[in-house]
């Protein structure tokens, strides 16, 4: 199997200061959608890229807009649209990151449910770049219809997205309010009808950008996928590494710092642990490697650069700890277990925004990654307990003849019963590390795993099957940490899916993730939304309408 190889940002053509931000964050080569789309939107072409979240297709925009964007000139030259309000302030962060080294260039972000006179006011201080969800663009617009007259970059981002919330109406309006002679490029994970017929409305001999992707097989691979929050992921490591019984393994995360970061982490609990990235030198590299071979270390933390024509038959596991960019590089990086004809384990941590990229790891290898949950407190215990009892066992036939005599003078001289001295013994030997439940439940607080991605309908990728209600009468349990609450507006009103939520994530500024199930009936619609600053919510919401309705959205007691 060869990985392509991807060449350098430098080689691309970026401006030195985006090269220079670059450095600093810790990138080390482009993903592929950026060596493809890079080049493309530089020469100034009109692009589709189909690409989804994980796959590095922010920077895949950010990076070349920024290159062309003039700082001196203080008018909004890039204009980004996203969905929602989390994707726009992501998208907006990375652009600030992105832009470090340009002095005067400054990013705006404006989505819905903050006050708009902030957003306003940092448009009119210069700002070049403006990221937006459409809703809270097409408010602005009302107020100045100039307000884009000056954009010569426009990027669609999750531009299928957009379309299931239901801003196509809102689209219409913002390609209307800017010069015709912009550059245009959108990103989709899918290119349903409805986005071909936007791009050649409004695009202009676009190049397309897909990542093809070849079949792979994996069969002596066992694979699992877990669901966690971006944020928890050191902390879902730690548990994960104490119930797998690993002989070696190799963490694979996407930056300098991520690597630095996760084995400094491990090593504080113990681990024979070392990271591995572009900036460590060849020689130490092969250093690194031969440790893992030789069984001095057991842990190593890589990224994708860093572990290329890694070999080591004594790695059992593969963890992506941050996912790959496209399916090539998952099914690299998890051959390296299951050598030499061994059966390997490959875990992936997934975030709840890239659910739909392990949809594409799964078509792609064929296989399905099942679901595994975070080990509890009590199968961290049993862990625990297991190494303790295969490390003493072997002790045990010899010990009493070399320490027998010892031990009956500790008991005389503490005075202590022989089980007093054993547990002694052991809370030494085991340095102080928790060894009954109600500790090991302290030191590992519950981490809030997320649901399971139901099944999209991909096959139109029209619908928010997410959303689409499913049993239209069985009694739903709620997920812990969710509310559920009630709309007098049902499909008698018009009201859809799709609606509710477009509503709800503008207005109420959620992110997408929060929400939950939603089921429409006749008279009425459920929602499942979070419980946390539910009523914060409900009064932002309090005014809403939907389909020219009041939403009015209560709390449901199902009592
Ligand atoms: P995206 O697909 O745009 O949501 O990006 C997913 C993640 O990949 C983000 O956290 C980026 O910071 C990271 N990322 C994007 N490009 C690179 C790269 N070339 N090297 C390392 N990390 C990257």
């Amino acid at each position: 199997m060869t990985q392509e190889v991807t060449g350098t940002f430098a080689e691309l053509g970026l401006h030195p200061s985006i090269l220079a931000a670059l450095t600093a964050v810790g990138y080390e080569e482009p993903s592929p959608i950026q060596s493809q789309a890079i080049p493309v939107i530089l020469a100034g072409h009109d692009m589709i890229g189909q690409a989804q979240t994980g796959t590095g297709k922010t920077a895949a925009f950010a990076l070349p807009i920024l290159s062309k964007i003039d700082p001196a000139k203080r008018e909004l030259q890039a204009l980004i649209l996203a969905p929602t309000r989390e994707l726009a302030l992501q998208v907006a962060t990375a652009f600030e990151t992105y832009s470090k080294q340009m002095p005067g260039l400054n990013v705006v972000a404006v989505y819905g449910g903050a006050p708009m006179g902030p957003q306003l006011k940092a448009i009119r201080m210069g700002a070049q770049v403006i990221v937006a969800t459409p809703g809270r663009l097409v408010d602005h617009l009302s107020r100045n219809d100039q307000l884009l007259s000056t954009i010569s970059h426009l990027v669609l981002d999750e531009a299928d997205e957009m379309l299931k919330l239901g801003f196509m109406d809102d689209l219409e309006v913002i390609f209307q309010a800017m010069p015709a002679s912009r550059q245009s490029v959108l990103f989709s994970a899918t290119l349903p009808a409805s986005i071909r017929t936007i791009a050649e409305k409004h695009l202009r001999e676009p190049k397309h950008i897909k990542i093809a992707a070849k079949t792979q097989t994996v069969s002596l691979i066992e694979q699992a996928h877990l669901m966690v929050h971006a944020d928890q992921k050191v902390q879902a490591v730690s548990r994960l590494l104490e119930v797998e019984e690993f002989d070696a393994l190799i963490a694979f995360v996407r930056t300098k710092q991520a690597t630095l970061d996760l084995a400094s982490a491990l090593e504080a609990k113990g681990y024979k642990v070392a990271a591995l990235n572009g900036d460590i030198a060849q020689n130490q590299r092969e250093r690194v490697i031969e440790s893992l071979k030789d069984g001095r270390l057991d842990i190593v933390v890589a990224t994708d650069v860093a572990a290329r024509g890694i070999d080591v038959p004594r790695i059992t596991h593969v963890l992506n700890v941050d996912m790959p960019y496209d399916p090539e590089s998952y099914v690299h990086r998890i051959g390296r277990t299951g050598r030499a004809g061994r059966v390997g384990r490959a875990l992936l941590l997934v975030t709840p925004r890239e659910r739909r990229m392990l949809q594409v790891i799964e078509r792609v290898t064929g296989q399905k990654v099942a679901e595994v949950r975070l080990p509890n407190a009590q199968q961290v215990l049993d862990a625990r307990i297991k190494k303790l009892t295969n490390s003493l066992a072997p002790l045990v036939a010899d010990a009493e003849a070399s320490h027998g005599e010892l031990l009956d003078r500790l008991i005389a001289d503490i005075g202590c019963s022989p089980r007093a001295l054993a547990a002694a013994l052991l809370r030494k030997a085991t340095n102080g590390q928790s060894l009954n439940l109600a500790d090991v439940e302290r030191e590992q607080p519950l981490v809030p795993t997320v649901s399971a991605p139901r099944e999209r309908r991909e096959r139109d990728g029209e619908r928010g099957g997410d959303f689409a209600p499913r049993e239209r009468r069985a009694p739903v349990p709620l997920a812990e940490g969710r509310a559920r609450c009630r709309t007098a507006l049902g499909t008698r009103d018009g009201i859809a899916a799709k609606n509710l939520l477009g509503a709800i994530l503008n207005e109420g500024g959620l992110a997408r993730e929060a929400i939950g199930r939603i089921q429409i009936r006749e008279t009425f619609s459920l929602i499942e939304l979070p419980e946390e600053g539910l009523d914060r919510l409900l009064g932002k919401l309090k005014d809403t309408r939907v389909a020219g309705k009041a939403l009015k959205l209560r709390r449901y007691r199902e009592d």
